[in-house]
């Protein structure tokens, strides 16, 4: 797609103002019952960025993301628009600089649209969890589009933007490109700088792209992968692999993530690829990740554990809140109000959760015991990954579930996330590609993930195998 369009940009046969008034047109149409955007950029700020957009590509026509509109979900910081997280506590903060993804996406042109939305400071999987409504699945409106990158998902798959940048903290990109039949890229922790995206878990957030192949997001990860100063677990990562010739490549199957509750359809048109894999000459094996069921009961503690901690700077005496201190109360009696009505209630869930594993006498318990695990998780991951050069699973049990089926039983929703949050515990990338849809026409994911630092690697083997995914 974007290789398409910048075509049709350098051979003027379209400009980048009316290519980016034909996206607002389509938000302005179809916003209103998707709720995909929380907020829209217009006015001088999104002509600058045109003007900009065509400098830049007027000095360098290889440039392919000048001109391409993106959009970005709402907890990464863009210079003159509302960074909200969807939560009421910053409902009226407007960032006064931009992330490091967003400065690196701008100088290449890249313009950007707007802020999607997205469950309250990432926390969550169906993007249900926003203090400014849910967001609708372009596929079927009484369905969620996941989350929580629910609205850059439902922004590309309904073409109110050409890509969008999502975060991932257990699985909120992979999920969400998934229920809405899209690619989406979780990169190796460290691939890409954090900087300027409000934190949820800190020793597992990455940023990535959700687009319509695989081709896109490596255009929009290869503008923002490496080193940032601002970021000290960034590396510089380079592409400097050439294509692999499938006969050589090797396929784990972890047998843990083919089990009872994984949908049939998912099951059968997986089973479905794995034929063609094998018919193209790819060696598949079962492995095993015997730590898997503790996965997300570890992840369910150690992200908590930071949130809770990320989350206390949010105190409503910075980034202008409206719940703001009226002085006549006392400060005690002030965080109370506006801590209890400025998070909602997901937020506060995981604030209490996280407070009591991090507390006296629960630490060891709790907290210092699921990080032996994650340890122990990415032993098992480096193991397998000596053995296979890529893992293909499922990436959700099922496709997209109504909205509020599982709004009143938080253990259900977590569950959503049990294949993919493994991927950020032991910090490997993983991507999601959509293999079919099922009979009521709705789409379906599988994930593919490879050891950390082959993030390259693996957009090359999803390349391929998205070619052979075609009908
Ligand atoms: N659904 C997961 C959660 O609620 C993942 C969130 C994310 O990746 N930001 O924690």
């Amino acid at each position: 797609m974007i290789k398409e369009i910048h075509q049709k940009l350098i051979s003027q046969e379209v400009k980048i103002g009316d290519l980016v008034n034909v996206y607002c047109d389509n938000i302005k149409k179809r916003n209103g019952e998707l709720n995909a955007f929380l907020s829209i950029n217009k006015g001088s700020l999104l002509n600058q960025e045109i003007q900009n957009a065509e400098t830049i590509l007027h000095n360098n026509p290889e440039e392919l993301l000048a001109g391409i509109p993106i959009a970005v979900k709402d907890n990464m910081l863009v210079k003159g628009l509302k960074t909200t997280a969807a939560s009421k506590i910053l409902e009226d903060y407007v960032a006064a600089e931009d992330a490091t993804v967003i400065k690196r996406l701008k100088e290449k042109g890249a313009i950007i649209l707007g802020k999607t939305n997205l469950d309250e400071f990432a926390m969550g999987s169906s993007t249900e969890h926003s203090a400014f409504g849910p967001t609708h699945n372009p596929y079927n409106l009484d369905l969620v589009p996941g989350g929580s990158s629910g609205g850059s998902a439902a922004a590309v798959a309904a073409d109110l933007a050409v890509a969008a940048l999502g975060s991932d903290t257990g699985g909120s990109i992979r999920q969400p490109a998934s229920f809405c039949g899209l690619v989406g890229f979780k990169p190796s922790y460290g691939a890409v700088s954090r900087y300027g995206l409000l934190a949820l878990s800190s020793s597992l957030d990455q940023i990535g792209p959700i687009a319509k192949n695989v081709s896109d997001c490596k255009i929009i990860f290869e503008a923002i992968v490496g080193k940032d100063n601002k970021d000290a677990t960034t590396v510089s990562l380079v592409n400097n692999i050439s294509p692999k010739d499938l006969k050589s490549v090797k396929i784990g199957l972890p047998k843990e993530y083919f089990v009872e509750g994984v949908d049939s359809e998912i099951k059968t048109q997986i089973d479905l690829l794995i034929k063609k894999l094998k018919e193209a000459g790819v060696s598949v094996e079962e492995v095993s990740l015997p730590l898997t069921s503790l996965a997300l009961p570890c992840y369910y503690i150690i992200m908590p554990a930071e949130a809770s901690s990320n989350l206390g700077r949010y105190d409503g005496l910075r980034y202008a809140n409206p719940n703001g201190f009226n002085g006549k109360e006392g400060l005690l009696d002030y965080y109370l109000r506006n801590k209890g009505t400025g998070f909602g209630k997901e937020p506060r869930r995981r604030i209490l959760l996280g407070t009591y594993v991090l507390s006296a006498g629960y630490y060891d318990t709790y907290y210092k015991k699921a990080l032996q695990i994650q340890e122990a998780i990415r032993r098992d991951f480096n193991k397998v990954f000596e053995q296979v050069d890529y893992l293909i699973t499922p990436t959700t049990p099922t496709a997209a579930f109504p909205i509020g089926a599982k709004t009143n039983d938080p253990l259900s929703m977590y569950l959503a996330d049990i294949f993919t949050v493994s991927a950020n515990l032991a910090g490997v990338p993983a991507i999601n590609l959509n293999l079919g849809f099922n009979k009521q026409g709705l789409p379906l994911g599988v994930q593919l993930m490879a050891g950390r630092y082959k993030d390259f690697s693996l957009l090359d083997f999803s390349e391929q195998v998205e070619r052979l995914l075609k009908p």
